[in-house]
């Protein structure tokens, strides 16, 4: 069924138990409330003209309306279009354009960002959009909502008879961690199950209360967060507006939530907080660690230090809806940990030679792809593209390398674009990025390769530590790694970093770090 159907049940099930909380203000929605918000944004839509098949944009970092619109739009058959709440003048009228967006709706500002100002400045270049509506001003949302008020209610009950699974629901942009992000347009029956099937497998009920500090423009926030919560009754809780580590922790612990999301980084930064151990986290059950490689040695700490027993590894891709494999509870510890699960119900993976396209032997390194309910309907208008990843038998080609085990499960060894050739001989960075995590000074780490004249390619490793008090020598990491991997696979460069380049969703832009070593090394 469509995301309205799917709420209209949650409604019925659920509609006196919680189902959203906004920290930062201390707003709360039950089921039958979000319904009825939900309903009141969307007639505001169709008050403003917006009708099936028509983009309407979200530019915004997480709050409660965020939420609201996603669902409102979802109801009309709008196809909401998440814009990156990092975005500048510049992107964000790219976007704006690209995607035919009539209306948006835009956070005043944040942080350093001014929405509204941008906003405005990019009016007059996009002529399709005729309406910007403010979050967090009176006049501008109440207007929506005013608006809405005088359209008959039994306008929603026609959009929904309008309306199939298969409609496109959202244009869903990639993290853009290896180049400039494409936008991935997915269908109801796509995110739908994909948000179900996760929540699924992590086990959640009504009593489940989930923290997202992981952004909904991502589908890390709005798929595997809201929509994994509402398909089973779970409420939504919003920390802060953005990740901060401090925010996240005191909302599990005033909120007594069960499950807590995030990718590697954000954990990192929750486990290495100076009052870390002052929170009481005890509530916690489940959460997801996903969206980039996750350190064994951090999946270790969460489980034990976060009482995070049951925590899940997904994998997944922006157009695969994401999820594609996921660890669960009964899973013991160490294939938690150590891979990424094995494939979801009604999804089809294997693991093929990049270049010849033939099924590898289980245990040995190929490309991932993917296949089923689950991959998106394609680049929005973008067929080309749409065709290189995903070949005429509809499987999705990943980018990613991986191994699957005889017992079907998969690890991630690291993305094709990401390996590094040093002398003839294929070197993972993900392989040397485990090893260093293990080291007591490092606190995170990237590997990249760096081209070189003898070698093709030679390592850096750049390295966060745990104490800036405490320094790390090249030496030192030289004898710490020739005791323990092979010669080739040992970083000839250290850097010590305060910080990598990430993209919103929290992912390293290894890209960026490369060339950025490669111009201080080269
Ligand atoms: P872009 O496609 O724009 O370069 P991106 O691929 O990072 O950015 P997303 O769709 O957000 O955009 O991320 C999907 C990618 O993230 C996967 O292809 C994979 O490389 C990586 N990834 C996701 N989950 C995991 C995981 N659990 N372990 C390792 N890598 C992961
Ligand atoms: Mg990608």
């Amino acid at each position: 069924h469509t995301i309205g159907e799917d709420l209209v049940r949650a409604i019925a099930r659920f509609g006196e138990r919680e189902a959203l909380v906004e920290v930062a203000t201390g707003r709360r929605w039950t089921y039958r409330e979000l319904g009825r918000a939900v309903d009141e944004v969307a007639l505001g839509l169709l008050g403003k003209g917006v009708g099936k098949g028509d983009r309407v944009g979200i530019w915004s970092p997480n709050c409660a309306e965020w939420v609201l619109v996603q669902y409102a739009t979802a109801k009309i058959g709008a196809i909401l279009v998440n814009v990156n709440p990092a975005y500048r003048v510049h992107e964000l009228a790219y976007v704006l354009r690209q995607a035919g967006i009539g209306v948006l709706v835009s956070a005043i500002e944040h942080r350093t960002s001014d929405y509204r100002r941008m906003a405005e400045q990019v009016r007059a270049d996009c002529p399709a959009l005729r309406d910007v509506v403010y979050i967090g001003d009176p006049t501008s949302w109440g207007g929506l909502l005013a608006g809405g008020a005088g359209v008959p209610h039994t306008r929603l009950a026609d959009c929904a008879q309008h309306l199939t699974a298969d409609d496109p629901v959202n244009i869903q942009y990639t993290s853009g961690t290896t180049g400039f992000p494409k936008g991935a347009t997915l269908s109801h029956h796509n995110i739908l199950n994909n948000g179900f099937w996760v929540g699924e497998t992590i086990g959640y009920t009504e009593h489940d209360r989930v923290c997202l500090p992981v952004p909904f423009y991502h589908c890390f926030g709005m798929v595997m967060g809201n929509l994994g919560a509402t398909s089973h009754g779970a409420c939504i809780v919003i920390p802060a507006p953005a990740f901060d580590a401090a925010a996240t922790l005191q909302a599990v612990q005033d909120e007594r939530c069960t499950s807590l999301y995030g990718v590697p980084t954000m954990f990192i930064a929750e486990l290495h907080h100076p009052d870390f151990a002052s929170y009481d986290l005890s509530s916690l059950r489940t959460g997801i660690m996903a969206g980039s490689p996750c350190p064994e040695e951090v999946m270790k700490r969460v489980v034990s230090e976060m009482h995070m027993a049951e925590v899940s590894i997904c994998y997944g891709m922006t157009e695969t809806s994401p999820v594609s494999t996921q660890t669960r509870r009964d899973d013991d510890l160490e294939h938690r940990t150590a891979t990424v699960g094995r494939v979801l119900p009604h999804i089809e993976v294997k693991v093929v030679d990049p270049v010849s396209g033939v099924t590898v032997p289980r245990g040995t390194p190929g490309e991932l792809c993917t296949r089923g309910y689950s991959v998106m309907l394609g680049y929005w208008e973008d067929a080309e593209r749409t065709a290189e990843v995903i070949d005429a038998a509809r499987w999705m080609h990943t980018g990613d390398l991986a191994v699957m085990n005889d017992d079907g499960y998969v690890r991630i060894v690291g993305r094709i674009k990401d390996m590094i050739i040093r002398g003839g001989e294929n070197v993972y960075p993900r392989e040397i990025e485990e090893f260093l995590h293990s080291h007591p000074k490092i606190a995170d780490v990237q590997v990249v390769g760096v081209p070189d004249e003898k070698y093709g390619e030679e390592i850096a490793a750049c390295v966060i530590l745990r104490d800036p008090g405490a320094p790390l020598t090249r030496d030192e990491l030289d004898r710490y790694c020739r005791s323990r991997l092979a010669h080739y696979k040992v970083p000839r460069y250290l850097e010590i970093v305060d910080e990598f380049p990430m993209t919103v969703s929290g992912k390293v832009r290894k890209v960026e770090l490369r060339e950025r070593l490669a111009k201080e090394l080269g």
